[in-house]
C-alpha cells in the first residue's frame, strides 16, 4: 500500500540496506504485543506470506479466509490482508498470552516491524536487479536479467510506531529473519513492480476486464496451492504466466484460465 507521508516525519531520516546496523531490536518484545492489534487492513499479504501460511501451517487459502485473512482493494488490486478480530481488534493469530501463535510463519510485514520499505524513485534506481549494485545476486539461470527493470528499495526505521524503549542495534538482514536474502529482495522488487504494472493496467480497463484481471492475480498468486520447496522458483513461473496472460511483454495469451474460485 502506498503511503503519502514524508519520510522525515516517520523515520530517523536514514535509509538502510540489508547489511546495515539499525536500532530496531526490541529484544523479545517482553510483554508487548501492541503492533499485533489495531492494524486495520494494513498488514497486506504477498505470495510468500501465503506460501508460508499455507505450506507452513498445512492449510489452504480458502481455510485461512474463514477467519484469519480477508480480501480488500489496495490501489485498485484485490489483495489479502491479516484480519483483525471485530471485538478486540487484534490479529487472529495472536494467542491468549499475547504472543504470535505462528511466529515461524509470520508475514513479511510482521518480520520487518518497526522497519518499513521505501521504494526508490525511478531516478534513484541503483541497479537492474534490486536493492543496490553490491547486493545484486545472480538469478537461477546465472543471468541478472529480470523481465522488468525493478526500481529497488531501502529499509527505514519507523520511529513513532513501536513503544519499546532502549532498542538495540541489529543488522537489518538478521532482524527480518528471512533466509536467502538476495532472492527475497529480488522477489520483493519483482512483486512490487508487477503490482504497479497491474494497477496501471486496471486504471484503463473496463469493469469487466478489471474483474477478470483481479481474479487472475488472486487465483494465480494466492489461491492456487504452492508446493513445499523452492517458493521463489514457483513464484517466477507464476509471474511469467501472469505477464503472458496480461500481455505485459508482447507475448499475449489473454485466454488464460485462472483457477475457479468461490471467494
Ligand atoms: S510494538 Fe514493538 S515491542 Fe511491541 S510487539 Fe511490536 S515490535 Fe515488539
Ligand atoms: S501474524 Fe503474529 S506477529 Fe503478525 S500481527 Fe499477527 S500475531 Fe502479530
Amino acid at each position: 500500500m502506498r503511503r503519502q507521508v514524508s519520510l522525515e516525519e516517520i523515520s530517523d531520516g536514514r535509509l538502510y540496506g540489508k547489511n546495515d546496523m539499525v536500532r530496531a531490536c526490541t529484544n523479545g518484545c517482553r510483554d508487548c504485543s501492541s503492533c499485533c492489534g489495531g492494524m486495520g487492513k494494513s498488514v497486506i499479504l504477498d505470495p510468500l506470506d501465503i506460501y508460508r501460511l499455507t505450506v507452513g501451517l498445512g492449510t489452504a487459502f480458502e481455510e485461512l479466509m474463514k477467519d484469519k485473512i480477508e480480501l480488500n482493494v489496495v490501489d485498485g488490486v484485490i489483495l489479502p490482508n491479516l484480519k483483525m478480530d471485530s471485538d478486540s481488534e487484534t490479529c487472529a493469530f495472536l494467542d491468549e498470552a499475547g504472543r504470535c501463535s505462528i511466529h515461524a510463519q509470520r508475514p513479511g510485514i510482521c518480520r520487518l516491524f518497526p522497519l518499513g520499505r521505501y521504494y526508490l524513485p525511478e531516478d534513484e534506481t541503483p541497479s537492474e536487479s534490486g536493492a543496490s549494485k553490491e547486493d545484486e545476486a545472480p538469478s537461477e539461470s546465472g543471468a541478472n536479467q529480470p523481465r522488468r527493470r525493478t526500481r529497488g528499495f531501502r529499509y527505514f526505521l519507523q520511529v513513532h510506531e513501536c513503544p519499546m524503549p532502549n532498542k538495540t542495534k541489529v543488522k537489518v538482514g538478521k532482524w527480518i529473519d528471512t533466509p536467502d536474502l538476495d532472492r527475497y529482495e529480488r522477489f520483493v522488487n519483482e512483486w512490487h513492480d508487477f503490482l504497479e504494472d497491474v494497477q496501471e493496467r486496471l486504471a484503463r480497463e473496463t469493469d469487466e476486464e478489471v474483474k477478470k484481471i483481479n481474479l487472475l492475480v488472486l487465483s494465480l498468486f494466492y489461491v492456487r496451492p504452492y508446493e513445499e520447496g523452492d517458493f521463489y522458483a514457483q513464484f517466477e513461473k507464476r509471474l511469467a504466466d501472469a505477464d503472458d496472460a496480461l500481455d505485459f511483454f508482447g507475448h499475449g495469451n489473454l485466454n488464460f484460465k485462472g483457477q475457479e474460485t468461490n471467494l
